[in-house]
């Protein structure tokens, strides 16, 4: 794990972001007020069974930052560290995601401090059952649409859609999505956050005038999001040299390079369901085994955080070498406020995150039209009108960035934050 000078407190980290936008917009103390903080939180307990008999208590939450816009809507991580502070910041983030990216949605996350390696499929089962056990009046498809995120998938998403149909006494498809394809999930939904991510740097790079086969990229994570922004990405010609991932054994992180560029296939073959390499199979299929944080020290055009927050950070932006030219974060939160300025001052052309992982949410959204409809499109169509929608909010925040002259994290948050005020200020809030 990258250390840290001080204690690192991600909502303090997006009030700061928060302030920084509130400040250039001129927003008055009521909207500001309203804003800074969420609408709703939940901290419940869960008690579950153990297979060995034994009831083990486990926290969870639910926070619902803004609904104005429409339903809230988040993910739910499984994750040791989880804290009602991280899920906030998520949840805020979540608002602005959904207003830059322009879906009628608003922003809500959850988690359950809990470690997915250390429990059995049945117990997981139990503990996602009894998080809708304990928030099920509070969410719902026109209130607060729960979905996947770090260390939680389709299952446990199917899961809690059985429990909360049990509970509602109907089917209620539209309650959750990242729900398995054939059972209410939508087709292109895995790919979506991943290549939503490309879709932006392949912006990024027309931008710039540089031509993606001509690139290289390091990663750090090889989950879901960074797998899939890995494929579409060399699909386009760009070459992936480095990706780091958690190795739970070894209780740290680990970077595998190969200059050639890495196999994906070959990786995905050594990769366990929580997007841990092998690293003495790595080793032995001709990876160099570098420290975790070497994964951005390398000499390559472009740097994908896709893992977690605070990644980049007023300690580790100094690794970070000259040539690199994109930071694109798949990740929520990857790049602390003191680092995001030193890159600004490099002239790093940083895609922020509200943007650049936006596909995940807006496939989502499109899930959530076609359960309530019932009726589904190919994979085609929606990676198709993902595109769209991600190119259409790209070029906003690029012409806001370039006429006003702000970087790319302070256009898309002023195109956000200025679309949720003036919600608030037309629903007669504030
Ligand atoms: P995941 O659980 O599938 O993968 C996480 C990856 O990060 C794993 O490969 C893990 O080994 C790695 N990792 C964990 N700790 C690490 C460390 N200290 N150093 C290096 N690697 C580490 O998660 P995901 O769904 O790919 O999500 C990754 C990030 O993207 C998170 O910040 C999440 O909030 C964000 N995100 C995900 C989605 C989505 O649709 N999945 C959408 C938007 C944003």
């Amino acid at each position: 794990m990258v250390k840290t000078a001080r204690a690192y407190n991600s909502f303090e980290m997006a009030q700061t972001q928060f302030d920084r936008i509130a400040d250039l917009l001129d927003l008055d103390d009521g909207v500001r007020a309203l804003l800074r903080e969420p609408l709703r939180e939940y901290a419940f307990a869960i008690p579950v069974r153990m297979d060995d008999g034994s009831v083990r208590v486990f926290r969870g939450f639910r926070v619902q930052h803004n609904d104005a816009r429409g339903p809230s809507k988040g993910g739910i991580r499984f994750h040791p560290q989880e804290s009602l502070d991280t899920v906030r910041a998520l949840a805020m983030w979540m608002t602005w995601k959904c207003a830059v990216v322009d879906i009628p949605l608003g922003g809500g996350k959850g988690g359950v401090v809990c470690d997915p390696h250390d429990l059995t499929e049945r117990e997981q089962e139990r503990i996602c059952r009894g998080w809708v056990r304990q928030i099920a009046r509070d969410i719902g498809p026109e209130r607060d649409v729960p979905a996947p995120d770090v260390m939680t998938s389709a299952q446990h998403m199917l899961w809690m859609l059985d429990e909360y149909e049990a509970i509602q006494g109907m089917r209620r498809p539209g309650l959750i999505t990242g729900k398995p394809v054939g059972l209410g999930g939508s087709l292109g939904r895995k790919e979506a956050t991943g290549y939503g991510v490309v879709f932006t740097i392949r912006e990024a790079l027309k931008e710039l005038g540089v031509r993606i086969q001509e690139t290289t990229a390091s990663v750090q994570g090889f989950g879901n999001v960074a797998q899939y922004a890995i494929e579409l990405y060399q699909q386009l010609g760009g070459r992936v040299v480095c990706v780091s991932c958690w190795d739970q054994k070894a209780r740290t992180s680990f970077a595998y390079r190969k200059a050639s560029g890495v196999d994906l296939e070959e990786l995905l073959g050594i990769t366990d369901a929580f997007g841990g390499i092998d690293g003495d199979k790595a080793r032995a299929a001709g990876y160099e085994v570098l420290p975790g944080e070497d994964w951005l020290a390398q000499d390559v055009d472009i740097l994908i955080p896709a893992a977690l927050e605070n990644q980049i950070n007023a300690e580790t932006v100094r690794l970070i070498p000259e040539r690199v030219k994109i930071v694109a974060e798949g990740a929520n939160g990857p790049t602390s406020p003191e680092a995001d300025d030193e890159l600004t001052r490099r002239g790093v052309f940083v895609i922020p995150d509200l943007l650049a992982n936006a596909g995940g949410v807006t496939c989502s959204y499109f899930e959530q039209v076609q359960s309530n409809m019932n009726y589904f499109w190919t994979k085609e169509e929606v990676l198709g009108k993902l595109d769209l929608k991600m190119t259409a909010a790209f070029i906003a925040v690029s012409d806001l960035a370039r006429g006003r002259e702000l970087s790319m994290r302070q256009a898309a948050y002023v195109i956000a934050v200025d679309r949720v005020a003036r919600a608030c200020r037309d629903r007669g809030w504030v």
